[in-house]
């Protein structure tokens, strides 16, 4: 890429885990750490949006969201997590979010708690998730919902749960509800029955495109139209080619944006604009 181009383009990260990228790369979680961690990233990085998903980290990422100009807020409990979902929490996401209106801004980044969505929530089978189903299902149930009732964006998770996922959308997710399913890793059919059915569903890609062995999540992304894919690192984990299997962070997103360029068939100039129009779009920045 010409650094004309570079020069032009802007970039958000849609998904990532600030606390836990500068804990992974053995930086001490601060304000005055991210300042100078964000400074190592291209030219072109904008903004984040960092992801919340315990009681102690929706309190904790209140420090970025006051002090920085580059980070947004998604709050929600992880369906790792799914048991610590209470009506306490509820009652905090409600709050900061009240809080975030009664600033009445124009701007979301004027806001104190720069809320723009919910989650990460949803369904993970995988093996190592001890948290019985019944719990997970319904800590996302009542996330929807908040969601519905905040009109904020939905993030969901989904591992080894398409099945169950599919049944909660059906029963439970409103049509018109803005919703970014992050990391996406689905079967093609999946994707098409989602695309089908839900008009403000977005896709979310991570460095895991990158990956030789992900033909079959390339092949998903194919299926999905230009103004409904966004791109996110899920930093700390998930590093692109050439980083796999290092500490992934939001400097890292021209590779995953060149992967996804080459499979959608445009320029990455083209692509970043695409992510960055998407992601303004999904969380309403
Ligand atoms: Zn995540």
């Amino acid at each position: 890429m010409t650094e004309q181009i570079e020069k032009k383009i802007k970039y958000i990260d849609s998904h990532c885990h600030i606390n836990s990228t500068l804990k992974e790369s053995k930086i001490e979680v601060t304000l005055e750490e991210w300042e100078k961690f964000s400074k190592t990233f291209p030219d072109s990085f904008e903004s984040c949006i960092n992801v919340n998903f315990t009681p102690e980290l929706i309190e904790f990422g209140k420090i970025f969201t006051r002090n920085t100009d580059n980070v947004y807020s998604a709050v929600g409990i992880h369906p790792l997590n799914a048991d610590l979902w209470s009506e306490d929490v509820k009652k905090t996401i409600i709050e900061m979010k009240k809080e975030d209106d009664d600033a009445c801004k124009d701007n979301i980044k004027d806001t104190p708690n720069r809320i723009v969505g919910i989650g990460e929530c949803g369904l993970d089978y995988s093996h190592w998730n001890k948290i019985e189903k019944d719990i997970q299902k319904s800590a996302f149930i009542e996330q929807i919902k908040l969601a519905h009732q905040l009109n904020l964006t939905l993030v969901i998770h989904t591992r080894e749960a398409e099945v169950d996922t599919w049944e909660i959308f059906e029963e439970y997710l409103p049509k018109d509800l803005n919703v970014h399913i992050h990391c996406f890793t689905g079967t093609k059919e999946f994707t098409s029955k989602v695309l089908e059915k839900y008009p403000n569903v977005y896709f979310g890609f991570t460095g895991v495109c990158t990956f030789k062995s992900a033909k079959s999540i390339r092949e998903s992304m194919a299926v999905v139209p230009l103004d409904r894919i966004v791109v996110e690192t899920d930093s700390p984990y998930l590093a692109p080619v050439p980083f796999r299997g290092k500490i992934s962070n939001s400097g890292m997103i021209p590779h995953t944006i060149k992967v996804m360029a080459e499979t959608m068939n445009i320029t990455e100039e083209e692509m970043f604009e695409h992510c960055y129009e998407n992601t303004k779009r999904l969380y309403k920045l």
